[in-house]
C-alpha cells in the first residue's frame, strides 16, 4: 500500500487538509488494513462490504423509488427530467456519448431504421407520409419550436406495434415526443 502511506495519518489531519481518505496503518475492527473515509471514519473495505450487502438486500430500490416518484409527483418528475435534459443539451452530452460509444450509437440508428422498414407496408401512401414530414418541418420554421413526426401508436413498443402509415402519424413538438418515448401516450 505504498500510495496510502502518503495520506494523512489521522482523521483530524485529513479533515484539515480536505483529504477524502486517511491511513492509520492499523487494522480496523474487522481486521482490514486499508485506508479510511474521512467523512465516516469507515475503512474502505468495510464500506465496500456494507454497500454490497445493502444493494443485495434492496435489489429493486432504484426502480421502486422511481415508480413512487412517478405516481406521487408526476409534475415534479417531469420538471426534474426537463432539467436533466436541459443540462444534457448544454454540455453536449448526447454528442459526447455518441463519440465514446460509436458502435452502440450505430446499433441504435440501425435498429430504428429496421423498425421503420418493418412498420412500412407496401400499400402505405408514400406521398401522405412525406406530407406529414413536410408539415412538421413547416410548423417548426413557422413557430420556431422544433416539431417532429410522432407515431401515435409507437412502432417500437413491447406490447403493440404501430405502422409507419399516414393515419398513425401526427406532428407534435420535439419536447412532447421526448417525453412520450416508446410509450403509448394518451391514445388509449
Ligand atoms: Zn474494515
Amino acid at each position: 500500500m505504498g500510495q496510502d502511506t502518503c495520506l494523512p495519518s489521522t482523521r483530524h489531519e485529513a479533515k484539515l487538509s480536505d483529504s477524502v481518505y486517511y491511513y492509520t496503518g492499523r487494522p480496523c475492527k474487522n481486521g482490514h488494513t486499508a485506508k479510511r473515509l474521512t467523512k465516516s471514519g469507515k475503512c474502505i473495505e468495510c464500506n465496500k462490504l456494507w454497500c454490497q450487502k445493502f444493494a443485495a438486500a434492496n435489489p429493486t430500490r432504484h426502480a421502486d423509488s422511481y415508480a413512487k416518484l412517478k405516481s406521487c409527483y408526476p409534475d415534479k418528475l417531469a420538471a426534474q427530467l426537463k432539467k436533466v435534459r436541459e443540462w444534457a443539451r448544454e454540455v453536449g452530452y448526447a454528442r459526447k456519448w455518441r463519440n465514446q460509444n460509436r458502435e452502440k450509437a450505430r446499433y441504435y440508428v440501425r435498429t430504428r431504421q429496421i423498425a421503420l422498414l418493418k412498420a412500412f407496408p407496401p400499400w402505405a401512401d408514400v406521398e401522405a407520409i412525406k406530407y406529414e414530414y413536410l408539415l412538421a418541418n413547416y410548423v417548426s420554421r413557422l413557430t420556431g419550436i422544433p416539431h417532429e413526426v410522432d407515431h401515435i401508436i409507437p412502432i417500437k413498443n413491447p406490447t403493440v406495434c404501430g405502422l409507419h402509415v399516414p393515419w398513425n402519424l401526427r406532428t407534435i413538438t420535439k419536447e412532447e415526443n421526448r417525453l412520450k418515448g416508446n410509450k403509448l401516450g394518451d391514445v388509449w
